[in-house]
């Protein structure tokens, strides 16, 4: 268990693709509950492995007191559309108005290696897309509608 200091716009590692995972081992493992815990820590709804360093597809999202932990995340499919203002531990004293799919359908692994079906809305959905985006070096800010300073 470590909370990490979180990786902030600027940083190569945000920018690039992240590496699919081959196997998930007890450094995967270890890598969950590292994010887990520094999401925790900063209060944050989502955490994507870059923003702790770590250029491989494993996010974890938590909307209410569910908990979505996946590696190599895919969205299967999208449907709808929705507007909400976000932010991202990464970038800090910043939100946006983003333009998402209002549900998605994702497919990963969880911790335990199984393959995992996932249907979501609302923050849910928007978090799990937002998360998948940093996988791809993708920030907000650069599909955000508007941005704003707090
Ligand atoms: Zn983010």
């Amino acid at each position: 268990m470590a909370v990490y200091q979180i990786v902030e716009i600027g940083a190569d590692v945000l920018r690039e693709k992240a590496k699919e995972v081959k196997e998930i081992n007890a450094s995967i493992i270890k890598l969950l509950d590292n994010m887990m815990d520094t999401m925790e820590d900063a209060e944050g709804v989502g955490i994507a492995a870059p923003q702790i360093g770590v250029s491989k597809r494993v996010i974890i999202v938590k909307v209410e007191d569910v908990v979505v932990e996946l590696v190599n995340p895919v969205i299967l499919e999208k449907e709808g559309e929705a507007v909400a203002e976000e932010g991202c531990l990464s970038i800090p004293k910043m939100t946006g108005d983003v333009v998402r799919a209002a549900k998605v359908r994702v497919q990963g692994l969880n911790r335990q290696g199984e393959m995992c079906d996932i249907y979501a809305d609302r923050l849910l959905a928007r978090a799990l897309q937002h998360e998948i985006d940093h996988l791809e070096g993708i920030l907000f800010v650069d599909v955000a509608k508007k941005t704003y300073r707090s």
